[in-house]
């Protein structure tokens, strides 16, 4: 077994590794806290500093834990939950400002200052004694508070033409995103070196750039996306070299918004989905476990550990992994048969299976030719290649049978298998979760007056307003023709009152082009509390009457009914 990653002798050194690279980058943020708190300034980009700082304190909170730095992750999220409000508050409403300056006290300096000195005192990682079996966590579980805000995307618009780049930029922040301008692309490099990077990054850039944009070589950094170039005209030349250079997009001036938008959406999807891949693993060797957990978490994963298989059906529907990883032994048990028992259950028919061995002689047979095994010795780097890489097939896979095509969200039967499976959590765990129905309004007219490809273009903009508003943990699904039903898991119905609101009166807000004829589409929303009701179906008919409500109340302005109204 000398080699295999997972059982190796030297697990000790290789852990210790991982939390030194850790280690070293939470360094690095620490130093970009201090820059991004320390000038004080209370105005927007005061505000906007405050967010970022908000981001990293996210981050760091997230991989202390992971990493054992218990009293690191400990403060920094004590400082993230100070910071919450700020972020979560409109940048206009009033009196921001002052309670910025009241949060960013001296107190709360000095603690972000005093952050280093728990990774200074930090011990080398604790002896691990590998017959002891590994419990998981209770209190890693992220805790359920305040809705978070969804922090804007970034969109870089590099154009050397005030004129033409100024009336983009606004559409573009109409749409929600945090655009900054640069008229050379030379700028970008320093707004790169400023973001940390897991920001996800669109550029959107004059064709004319391009020679100089290759330059720079945008490539080399995993979180900007494929360029998605503006021409003013079209010419095969023209998308030759723009295919040649590894573009990602190219749109014919003047740009048609909702495409443009449709296409920064496609890309952030598959940064996102081939990032936050969900392992679930099942292994009850404690030193084992902890080093996998460590190498994939390092590479952004989401892990899940179960020591004891009896609770893998129930660690199932919470979690919802992309792949299932199992020992070929757990305890008592034979991962290939666990591997059986997991798909007698319907709903994980389909889970991708992967068995870590160290070799060939450690599986019986049967499971080797029906599954899919990863034989040792792995290094770090192949484990994190081979999960990511069924991750991600598992996932094309299943978007392509559960996925609408014209707007990309969940069909009708799986966001009603959704709801329906939240509705069982929220009824085992007390916890609070919305379902909403949302509906275009006068959209019967809207095809007449300007066509079925606009009401097409108006439905796939709804779409994408959602899945940029929402949380990713957020279910967005097509009901009907122009119903969509989102699930808002941990949410109470006040704080899904709020965040529809905002999505209605920023969907209200865009305009739409048909031929000469720009116009606006509006949309309705009914909501109710999952633990309301004694069935999902029951929940639903909810929505739905709260809708019909809403419907025939006032259909012109912006509002959101629930259920109990
Ligand atoms: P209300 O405000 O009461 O919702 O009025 P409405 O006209 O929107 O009524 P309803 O929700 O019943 O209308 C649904 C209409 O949406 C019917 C159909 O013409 C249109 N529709 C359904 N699916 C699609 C689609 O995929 N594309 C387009 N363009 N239109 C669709
Ligand atoms: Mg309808
Ligand atoms: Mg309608």
């Amino acid at each position: 077994m000398d080699g295999d990653i997972l059982s190796a002798p030297d697990v000790q050194g290789r852990l210790q590794a991982l939390k030194t690279r850790f280690a070293a980058r939470v360094k690095g943020e620490l130093e970009e806290l201090q820059r991004l708190l320390s000038p004080r300034q209370a105005d927007a980009a005061g505000i906007q500093r405050a967010r970022e700082a908000y981001e990293i304190l996210h981050r760091i909170a997230g991989g202390a834990g992971t990493f054992g730095l218990r009293a690191l992750g400990d403060e920094a999220r004590d400082l993230e939950g100070r910071l919450q409000p700020l972020v979560e508050a409109d940048i206009a409403s009033p009196g921001l400002s002052d309670r910025l300056r009241q949060t960013l006290d001296d107190a709360f300096l000095a603690r972000i200052h005093g952050l280093g000195d728990f990774l200074e005192s930090a011990s080398p990682l604790a002896a691990v004694d590998p017959r002891e079996p590994y419990l998981p966590d209770d209190d890693d579980e992220p805790v359920a508070t305040d809705i978070p805000q969804v922090s804007p995307t970034r969109v870089i618009l590099a154009d050397p033409d005030v004129a033409q780049a100024s009336p983009l930029a606004s559409r573009l922040q109409e749409h929600g995103y945090h655009v900054q301008w640069v008229q050379n692309p030379v700028e970008i490099q320093a707004i790169r070196a400023g973001l940390p990077e897991d920001v996800p990054v669109a550029v959107v850039a004059d064709a004319t750039l391009q020679a100089q944009l290759d330059d720079l070589e945008l490539t080399g950094s995993p979180n900007i996306l494929p360029v998605i170039y503006l021409a003013g005209s079209d010419s095969f030349e023209l998308r030759y070299r723009l295919a040649e250079s590894g573009a990602g997009g190219l749109f014919l001036r003047p740009v048609d918004i909702p495409s443009l938008v449709d296409r920064i959406e496609a890309a952030l999807s598959e940064y996102q989905s081939a990032r936050r891949s969900r392992v679930m693993l099942v292994d009850d060797d404690r030193a084992r476990v902890m080093h996998a957990q460590a190498v994939l978490a390092s590479a952004g994963m989401d892990v899940r550990v179960v020591v004891e298989p009896a609770e893998i059906l129930a660690q199932l529907p919470a979690f919802r992994p992309d792949v299932l990883l199992l020992e070929h032994r757990v305890g008592p048990c034979s991962g290939p048969v666990l591997a059986r028992m997991v798909r007698l259950q319907p709903e994980w028919r389909d889970m991708p299976v992967v068995f870590l061995t160290a070799g060939p002689g450690d599986i019986d047979q049967d499971a080797l030719d029906t599954e899919d095994v990863l034989t040792g010795p792995l290094t770090d780097r192949s484990l994190i290649a081979a999960v990511r890489s069924r991750c991600y097939r598992a996932r094309q896979l299943s978007r392509q049978l559960s996925r609408d095509r014209l707007s990309g969200t969940l069909v009708a039967s799986r966001i009603r298998q959704a709801v329906a499976r939240e509705h069982a959590q929220v009824r085992r765990h007390g916890r609070r979760s919305v379902v909403a129905i949302l509906d275009l309004d006068d959209f019967r007219q809207l095809n007449r007056d300007y066509g079925h490809a606009a009401g097409d273009t108006v439905i796939r903009s709804l779409a994408d307003v959602l899945r940029q508003r929402l949380r990713s943990s957020d279910l967005i699904g097509r009901y009907g023709g122009e119903e969509f039903v989102v699930l808002l898991p941990d949410c109470t119905d006040e704080q899904a009152r709020g965040v529809f609101e905002a999505i209605c009166r920023q969907f209200a807000g865009l305009a739409f082009q048909s031929g000469i004829r720009a116009f606006h589409a509006t949309l309705s929303v009914g909501l109710a509390e999952l633990g309301a009701f004694p069935s999902a179906d029951a929940a639903l008919a909810a929505a739905d009457d709260a809708l019909a409500e809403r419907k025939q109340e006032d259909r012109e302005s912006v509002g959101v009914w629930r259920a109990d109204e």
